[in-house]
């Protein structure tokens, strides 16, 4: 039977073919991408591997440009990484300026973390900011999962919950159903399999999940 509700791929770096997916495809500006108005749904961001000063000016405008579009529908992958990519001060001043972009376009954030999940609540609480942050890849233990969301984060849950000895299969339990996502980032895999997996760990309906998902999805993307 064939569902007017699609699977939404919160973050994907591939376009998707298939008409039940409607996919978050991500535009990394710091990568050179462009954003187009073809694609149905993207985000649009310097993610922090990819922060260089020589282009951050124009990369800036060039956001500014793509907050004004419809399809634009979150400004993301941004974020800090304690494993790659500049100095954290320098990474953590890139991010505040997007949380501002994001903030005066009412687009919520999807957020690329490594290492440094407290530094990213201390920014959300010091810039005040009622946008909703998606912590994207999120693979971390339930205590981590307990503060984000505690502190208003959303998160979103990929592939890694399809492998059967996973521990993110248990922090899925987890998660308020309210504030879950589901991706496939990098990975070819089609979301579907991610769906079915998080509709076994979380012993719902296909149906059931499909719907919570878009709901989420409309109501991050739509505030107001
Ligand atoms: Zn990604």
């Amino acid at each position: 039977m064939h569902s007017d509700i699609p699977f939404i791929n919160f973050h994907s770096h591939f376009l998707s073919e298939d008409e039940d997916v409607l996919s978050v495809v991500n535009i990394d500006l710091g990568a050179g991408q462009t954003w187009n108005s073809e694609l149905k749904a993207c985000s649009v961001g310097i993610h922090p591997w990819h922060i260089r000063k020589i282009d951050i000016v124009d990369q800036f405008l060039r956001l500014e440009d793509a907050c004004r579009q419809k399809n634009v529908v979150a400004v993301g992958e941004v974020g800090l990484d304690k494993m790659q990519g500049p100095e954290l001060n320098f990474q953590s001043r890139v991010f505040e300026q997007q949380v501002e972009m994001a903030d005066h376009y009412g687009k919520p954030l999807i957020v690329h973390c490594v290492g440094a999940y407290y530094e990213l609540i201390a920014i959300r609480k010091k810039m005040r900011t009622t946008i909703p942050f998606v912590v994207h890849g999120f693979s971390k233990n339930a205590q981590v999962l307990g503060d984000l969301v505690k502190n208003g984060c959303c998160v979103s849950m990929g592939t890694s919950i399809i492998h059967p000895a996973s521990s993110s299969r248990k922090v899925l339990k987890e998660v308020p159903i309210e504030m879950l996502f589901l991706e496939t980032d990098d990975k070819q895999t089609p979301i579907q399999g991610v769906y079915m997996a998080a509709a076994e760990i979380l012993q719902i309906e296909m149906d059931t999940l499909k719907s919570v998902i878009y709901d989420n999805f409309k109501r991050i993307t739509n505030p107001g």
